[in-house]
């Protein structure tokens, strides 16, 4: 069977990595968190005073990245793990402060342009599902399937309110979904790739469909093109 590049492109707290994982899951292919990458290049920065509450030294960071080493093994689990410089961050980089961090860095334009060489090396051989926010537009413009995920603010900041309050780490419905906007407005008005859908990608949102609707739907647009 043809292997194909697969583009999953959406909001925050949209549930498209779920989606990917599962496809790349059922069908064999690497799976690659983009988002982490970012709170990969977050968290180095962080750690080493690059960035800081109000500032980032932007020259300090671009001389870093050649000092950036990001990779991804698979647990004994079978989860997938993110890597700087050969430890294990996985759990470090889900921090909110961590996730601020990426947000302001991933518009930065040297660090885009260094991340996105990685992934398109990664996409090579093909065979290969990533989520971001700009995989269908500036990544993989050629993909073969693009999918750019979506579900109304109040569905996501409820999902998002559910998952923190199961982690123990509730936080106010409102201030949620304020985040959940903030977060929307960034990753969309940035000068650098901003958010968007992709001309030929498929839209689906997900706003009232459950996890195993959307799955079979991925799963059919994956048939339709490998056929
Ligand atoms: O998806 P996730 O929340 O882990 O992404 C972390 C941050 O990295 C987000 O704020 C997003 O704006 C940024 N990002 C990006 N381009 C990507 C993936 C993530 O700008 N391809």
């Amino acid at each position: 069977m043809k292997k194909i590049i697969v583009a999953i492109d959406g909001y925050s707290s949209c549930g498209k990595s779920t989606m990917a994982k599962e496809l790349a899951k059922n069908v064999g292919y690497v799976y690659v968190d983009t988002g982490a990458m970012y709170r990969a290049v977050s968290l180095f920065g962080l750690r080493n005073g690059i960035i800081t509450d109000d500032t980032i030294d932007e020259t300090r960071l671009q001389q870093a990245m050649h000092n950036i080493q990001i990779g991804f093994k698979t647990n004994a689990a079978g989860k997938q793990e993110t890597y700087l410089n050969g430890e294990n961050v996985e759990s470090l980089i889900r921090t909110l402060e961590v996730a601020n961090g990426a947000s302001r860095v991933s518009a930065i334009g040297f660090v885009r342009r260094e991340l996105v060489r990685q992934q398109q090396r990664m996409g090579i051989d093909k065979g290969i599902v990533m989520d971001g926010r700009d995989i269908g537009t500036v990544v993989f413009p050629d993909a073969e399937l693009k999918v750019f995920v979506t579900a109304s603010p109040e569905v996501r900041a409820q999902r998002r309110y559910d998952e923190l309050q199961a982690k123990g780490q509730p936080e106010a419905y409102d201030a949620v979904l304020a985040n959940v906007k903030e977060r929307d407005y960034r990753d969309t008005h940035r000068a650098e790739s901003p958010l968007r859908q992709a001309d030929d990608a498929v839209l689906i949102d997900n706003s009232h469909m459950t996890k195993a609707e959307q799955s079979a739907l991925l799963q059919h647009l994956f048939d339709e093109r490998t056929r």
